[in-house]
């Protein structure tokens, strides 16, 4: 089912005084699976729910949500036919697996309500999707927090629903169920081939598992994109900020030259002040500056965890540490070690005017 908002816009409080969504317009295709992404109060569970029909949106201005070419907003969320999973597991505690599977549909109307039989058949092809058909006698507090996240999602999908909405539903569990866990949402997205909008604040979540994303912020969307063309191309400062570690380098430019204290990079850029940007991967260093960029820092941190080594950096002329990754290769070359003095070199940095970003490969590395 496609989803169409059209300037939707909510208000909270005595006079509608504070503005929780901005109007917006939002399009979602059938089959999409939408990360709305963005730090705590800037709207998404605001949005989520006003396309459950959970919240109404502004009267003024009239926005307008379709679900494919059906105009729903007027519609209750019980004829929505939405499913919901929460960070919070609503399991019903007294009900084992199975019958809190089976709920949905054992208290539909009759008319509409499908066999017994077909009842059993339904509800244990989702169990088996999500790999609990063992635990089906079991009851809730008989379950680890990841298990009870996929009865509940076994839940919602019972009643065929044509949109799943997500609101944080992995937030309350370890980094590793997690992980697990969206790789079963993505599987049983693609298998059952609903619509799902999906709430987080953790951009590697929002990346890893959706289709699109959309960044919000201060009730705004700031950027709908893939994942991959959000990373490439962030469409201004705050997203750039909030999909990643993000190094700044803020300083006076003169002549070509852009100085900070004691450092010092060339840059091609009209004399003035600048703040420009820069990912932990584009920050390599060594042990003596180049003519183009003398940057000195020093080693304060080094964490050798992973696919790579983050080191972190602290000078003089830096407002905060930095933080560069390197390779395990560069790590040895380097023999790094805590209160070395180095030298940065910019690979790449990034620079965003109000409308026009751009990044560019930094002269420091090919000059040397
Ligand atoms: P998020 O889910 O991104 O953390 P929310 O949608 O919950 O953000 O909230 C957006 C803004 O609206 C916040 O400033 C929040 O305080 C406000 N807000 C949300 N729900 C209510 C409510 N029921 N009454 C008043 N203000 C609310
Ligand atoms: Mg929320």
């Amino acid at each position: 089912m496609s989803i169409h908002l059209e300037n939707i816009a909510k208000h909270y409080g005595r006079g509608g005084r504070h503005q929780a969504l901005a109007p917006l317009d939002l399009d979602i295709q059938q089959g999409e699976l939408i990360g709305l992404l963005g730090p705590s109060g800037s709207g998404k569970t605001t949005l989520l729910r006003i396309i459950a029909g959970l919240e109404a949106p502004d009267h003024k201005p009239a926005g307008r949500i379709l679900f494919g070419e059906r105009d729903v907003t007027q519609l209750h969320v019980r004829d929505r036919r939405i499913g919901f999973v929460f960070q919070h597991y609503a399991l019903f505690r007294h009900m084992t697996v199975y019958d809190n599977v089976a709920f949905g549909l054992t208290v539909m109307p009759r008319r509409q309500r499908p066999s017994s039989g077909e009842i059993r058949a339904r509800v244990h092809r989702l169990l088996e999707m999500v790999q609990l058909e063992k635990l089906a006698g079991r009851y809730p507090a008989q379950l680890s927090g990841g298990q009870q996240q996929r009865v509940s999602l076994a839940r919602s999908l019972a009643l065929r629903p044509d949109v799943l909405l997500l609101d944080e539903p992995f937030g309350a569990l370890d980094a590793k169920v997690r992980q697990e866990l969206r790789r079963w949402l993505r599987h049983l997205h693609d298998e059952l081939n609903f619509t799902s909008v999906f709430v987080t604040h953790d951009q590697e979540e929002a990346l890893e598992l959706s289709d699109r994303v959309v960044v919000m912020s201060d009730g705004r969307i700031e950027q709908i994109d893939t994942p991959e063309a959000l990373y490439r191309a962030p469409a201004n400062r705050f997203v750039f900020k909030f999909l990643g570690d993000a190094n700044h380098l803020e300083g006076e430019v003169r002549d070509g030259v852009l100085t900070c204290g004691d450092a010092r990079l060339d840059v091609d850029l009209p004399d003035g002040p600048e703040d420009l940007l820069l990912r932990p991967h584009e920050v390599a260093l060594d042990t003596a500056p180049r003519e183009s960029a003398h940057l000195p820092v020093t080693v304060t941190a080094i964490s050798p965890v992973g696919a790579e080594v983050r080191v972190e950096l602290a000078a003089d002329w830096l407002p905060g540490p930095w933080l560069a990754t390197v390779r395990h290769a560069d790590f040895e070359r380097l023999t790094l070690s805590r209160g070395q003095r180095l030298f940065a070199l910019p690979r790449r940095w990034h620079r965003f005017e109000d409308s026009a970003p751009a990044a560019h490969d930094s002269a420091a590395l090919l000059a040397g």
